[in-house]
């Protein structure tokens, strides 16, 4: 059984579709990928997982259980959370605050000391930074808060929606180390990614999304080497 599976999923914007009937799963422990070019519907994928979206039609399962009219803030406490793009952070709370508020939905409080820990040790920057409010952190910093926090939450399956995004060359190398790093530690990652070949280089499957619809899907190996793949978005002709 999948960990988490899309079936025929569209989404609607009023009159705009910008989701087409998607098929995809995610199995426990892989890093999936979702690449694609601007407006192809990556984001919008996202807050249909989570439940920030409502389907117009399609089924969701996690688990093995339908979650599609599931409320959002009962998918995070099944195991779904979600660093979203554009970061999020509370910016007048500290980064502790911030990280506490992502174990809200925890029901083992007992343990959250311990994901401090982890989540301190994954980001020693966060660690030096701890009492600073959020507003004041560096793009990159308010990026690794985001990511801390829905780590918080301990999910079963995480959400990362564009990372890298703003990132200077050496935190985008950073971020994507991290994300290997939170896999192996046993954390489920699907991660939609504009920087395509650190994003396919670090996942075991990948699906390309075009205009709501996917296209091609694959190792993340495979579709580093595909022509088509390469010259529309890996910059090599
Ligand atoms: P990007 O890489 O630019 O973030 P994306 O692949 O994440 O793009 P989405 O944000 O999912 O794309 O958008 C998919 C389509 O839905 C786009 O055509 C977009 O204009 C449209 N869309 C997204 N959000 C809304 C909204 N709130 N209202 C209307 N249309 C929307």
């Amino acid at each position: 059984m999948a960990l988490l599976e899309l079936s025929d999923v569209s989404v609607h914007y009023g009159r705009i579709q910008a989701l087409c009937g998607i098929t995809l799963t995610v199995e426990q422990g892989e890093v999936v990928t979702l690449i694609g070019a601007n407006g192809a519907g990556k984001t919008t994928t996202m807050r249909a997982i989570s439940g920030i979206r409502p389907l117009s039609g399609g089924r969701i399962r996690f688990q093995g259980d339908d979650i599609t009219r599931l409320r959002a803030d009962l998918r995070v406490v099944r195991g779904i959370s979600q660093a979203p793009e554009g970061r999020g952070v509370f910016p007048g709370m500290t980064v502790q605050e911030n990280l506490e508020m992502g174990a809200y939905a925890r029901r083992d409080k007992k343990s959250v000391p311990e994901d401090f820990d982890r989540v301190f040790a994954l980001f020693p920057r966060l660690a030096e930074r701890r009492s600073q409010v959020g507003g004041t952190l560096s793009g990159g910093e308010q990026q690794m808060l985001a990511i801390g926090r829905a780590l918080m939450a301990r999910p079963r399956l995480l959400l990362l929606d564009e990372p890298s995004m703003g990132l200077a060359p050496q935190f985008i190398q950073q971020i994507f180390r991290i994300v290997t790093e939170i896999n192996e530690q046993g954390t489920t990652v699907l991660l939609v990614e504009q920087n395509a070949r650190q994003a396919l280089t670090r996942a075991h499957r990948a699906y390309v999304l075009e205009t709501g619809r996917i296209v091609k899907s694959g190792t993340g190996a495979e579709l580093l080497a595909d022509t088509s793949i390469k010259e529309a978005y890996l910059g090599v002709a």
